[in-house]
């Protein structure tokens, strides 16, 4: 009998949840509560093999609520759910450390509730497996009479057998990371001789990434002396096909409670990770005509607003309604109607170049995503083109059926520098095309509604800024991944506006390097990052790398060199200490002048970091004839690491990729352990992101350095 514990406060929620985790598993008994310590004393009774709670709940929270039950006989490895919303990193980080095993975002997503729960429960029965049986041979070792020399030979064979039987990849490593032990499954999936495997390391069985992988892993254990979150990765059996395993480590102690080796079991999850793709796929795309849905366009565009962050290239978004089709579905029935459908998405999907996203938003409404479209003229192009080819008459069930459509055009960053906005004012600049007449495309402009002034508004507020001094620079800890140590920092810019408040660098620098604003804007945020470095060296702190993003406007407006070298000269600062940030852009425009600018920035003993490295055109080829020290990977990919197979491939392949050309790697965006340890796993150097710590103002991150450690794990 399988017990899961639901614990929340709400009882709709209790509900919802119970519901789900019933349909789990036949035979699944759920128990509901709605506080904490009714729960504890019930489950202090009975074992739960999953335990699910809340985090803000009265009387106790979910963090507190998770130590108390870690703490009753046989809790310490059942898996415990929290459910805590986006924002709450701070409680996120206190569930982990009361020993949280996994989180769920609120509002919670149905399907991720039944994946996650179901991953974790069959980790949690085969965890049990191996501890009962373990367990009922050392009870029998206890009472057989035997010597103790045979005993111990008995015991160990036994144990072997008991382990063979388990249907999961088990071994044991010492702290050379050589085996001490694989069981029978392990070498039949390797398709090795588990005694020949005794005493090498994991090269032997899986080759040499898996090996390096794992032992960094092992190093975390020796080093916490804890277990690390299970974590998904892939491994080819003997036969070369690739399987997905979820995979724990655990150390293992001497008597003296010394670490003395790791136990890794990993459990076959390939079956249930096709399936999660299909349902994948299923939610992101329309059913009629497999087009992307709205919400796999919203990750594309978010992606291009990633790629395109900093003086990048445009992309457009068309939105495009066809005219009158209400008429043609209600005269002709919805039958005909989503033939015509789906005849419009093949044409719309014959007018794209690849690499662009044709999506189908509702009903008659489809949207497409351009990218890297130099001009304007581009765009009205593929508008002319699509409406050209939907104007050709469609044969249909032996009918012949003439429809027109309309489009509005967004560009990005004129037009929006978000998803909402571009699509908003896409549909503005639609509907303007239709009360035209139809049939007719239409750019947004910005005088369809107030945006224009903001923009006029936003302009002057900025230059009084820059004579006001109302920006200031806020500070994101950058975390050694091998000891946990903060050893780098990076600037990052706010301004703190009048009548607003702290406003974001991507709600005004689009804007600031469209009008050359970001030349005065950085020279000052490169200047106050030197001074505030030179004033924690002063102050005792150890010197940490210093990053300072730089804009690609700066290097076609200004003598970026003479800039650095006043800025260090004027501050003091040790070249060493400072690192500069820059965009693919920057390298990909190659011109003489910024490849000189940037061997004579190295020259000087500054370091050079890509910025958002694998969102631009992500060729290292430009990496040989620069100087550079260090990748940077996109926090689009870090977001999505365990969701999207394709970028645990693209972060394995920068990383490769980057340590094979001796740059270091720093995961930007690490906000769970799981992206960590898989992070970890993949031999990245660094990290930055909120699990660590949020950009801080000076003096709290002053405060974070005293206080030593940023790793949540390690104590
Ligand atoms: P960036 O260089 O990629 O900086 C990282 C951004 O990610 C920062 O946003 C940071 O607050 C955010 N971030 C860090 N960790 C996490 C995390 O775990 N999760 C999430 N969701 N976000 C995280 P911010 O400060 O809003 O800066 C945005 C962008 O503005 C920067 O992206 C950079 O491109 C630009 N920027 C910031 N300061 C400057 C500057 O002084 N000069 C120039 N030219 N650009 C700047
Ligand atoms: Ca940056
Ligand atoms: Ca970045």
């Amino acid at each position: 009998m399988t017990l899961i514990a639901i614990l929340d406060d709400r009882v709709t929620n209790r509900n919802i949840f119970s519901r789900l985790a019933a349909s789990l598993e036949a035979g699944v008994e759920v128990r509901a509560f709605g506080d904490p310590r009714e729960a504890l004393a019930v489950l202090a009774l009975h074992e739960p093999d999953l335990v699910i709670t809340d985090f803000k709940m009265p009387h106790m929270d979910g963090a507190d609520f998770t130590r108390h039950f870690r703490a009753l006989p046989g809790a310490a490895d059942i898996p415990v759910i929290v459910i805590t919303v986006y924002e709450d990193r701070g409680f996120r980080l206190r569930a982990l450390e009361a020993g949280a095993t996994d989180f769920l975002q609120s509002p919670v997503d149905h399907q991720e509730f039944l994946t996650r729960a179901r991953n974790l429960l069959k980790l949690s029965k085969h965890q049990r497996l191996i501890r009962s049986r373990a367990l009922s041979l050392e009870h029998e070792l206890a009472e057989s009479e035997q010597s103790r020399a045979a005993l111990l030979r008995d015991s160990r064979e036994r144990l072997a057998q008991v382990i063979d039987t388990v249907p999961a990849l088990v071994s044991a490593t010492d702290d050379h990371g050589v085996y001490i032990f694989v069981n029978a499954h392990l070498a039949q999936f390797a398709g090795v001789d588990a005694a020949q495997v005794i005493g090498q390391d994991a090269h032997s069985t899986f080759g040499a990434d898996y090996a390096a992988r794992s032992q960094a892993l092992d190093r975390l254990v020796f080093e916490s002396g804890a277990a690390l979150p299970a974590y998904e990765e892939e491994i080819l059996d003997h036969s070369g096909a690739p399987h997905v395993f979820l995979t724990t480590k655990a150390p293992l102690h001497d008597a003296a409670h010394k670490v003395v080796s790791v136990l890794t079991s990993a459990l076959d999850i390939t079956e249930r990770k096709q399936a999660e793709s299909q349902l994948r796929h299923i939610a992101h795309h329309d059913p009629l005509t497999r087009l992307p849905n709205r919400l796999l366009l919203q990750q594309r565009l978010q992606r291009e607003l990633a790629r395109n962050r900093r003086g990048g290239r445009m992309f457009a978004l068309h939105f495009i309604d066809l005219d009158r089709f209400k008429d043609i579905n209600d005269v002709l029935g919805h039958q005909l109607g989503d033939q015509l459908l789906l005849a419009v998405a093949g044409r719309l999907s014959n007018t794209v170049r690849e690499g662009d996203t044709v999506a189908r938003l509702g009903g008659d409404e489809f949207a497409i995503l351009q990218v890297e479209t130099q001009e304007t003229e581009e765009a009205a192009a593929l508008a002319r083109h699509a409406i050209a080819s939907i104007a050709q008459p469609f044969g249909i069930d032996g009918q012949t059926l003439g429809v027109s459509a309309s489009i509005g055009i967004t560009l990005y960053p004129t037009d929006g520098t978000g998803l909402d906005e571009l699509l908003r004012n896409a549909d503005l600049a639609m509907y303007r095309a239709k009360a035209e007449g139809g049939g007719a495309y239409r750019f947004y402009q910005a005088d369809m509604n107030r945006s224009a002034r903001e923009t006029l508004r936003l302009d002057a507020d900025l230059r009084q800024g820059i004579a006001q001094q109302e920006f200031v620079l806020h500070f994101q800890p950058q975390v050694s991944m091998r000891t946990g140590a903060i050893v780098g920092v990076e600037a990052l810019l706010r301004w703190q506006r009048p009548g607003i408040g702290l406003v974001k660098p991507m709600d005004f620098l689009p804007l600031a390097e469209e009008n050359g604003l970001i030349v005065p804007i950085n020279a000052w945020v490169l200047l106050e990052a030197c001074r505030q470095a030179v004033a924690w060296r002063r102050a005792g702190l150890p010197p940490l790398r210093c990053a300072v993003n730089l804009s690609p406007v700066q290097f076609r407006r200004q003598d970026v060199l003479a800039l650095v070298t006043e800025a260090l000269a004027e501050t003091g600062l040790d070249a060493d200490i400072l690192e500069l940030e820059l965009t693919e852009t920057i390298l990909m425009e190659d011109t003489e002048a910024s490849t000189r600018t940037l061997r004579a920035l190295r020259a000087l003993g500054v370091s050079l970091a890509i910025d958002d490295f694998g969102t631009g055109y992500s060729s290292l080829s430009y990496v040989k004839n620069f100087p550079v020290n260090r990748l940077k990977i996109d926090q689009s990919f870090i977001r999505t690491l365990k969701s999207d197979p394709s970028d645990t491939a693209i972060v394995r392949a920068i990383i490769g990729l980057g340590h094979s050309l001796r740059l270091a790697l720093v995961a930007e965006g690490v906000e769970t352990m799981e992206q960590f340890t898989q992070l970890a796993a993949e031999g990245c150097d660094d990290a930055q992101g909120y699990l660590f710590g949020p950009p801080l103002t000076a003096t709290d991150f002053e405060a974070l350095m005293r206080q030593g450690h940023a790793l949540p794990f390690v104590a």
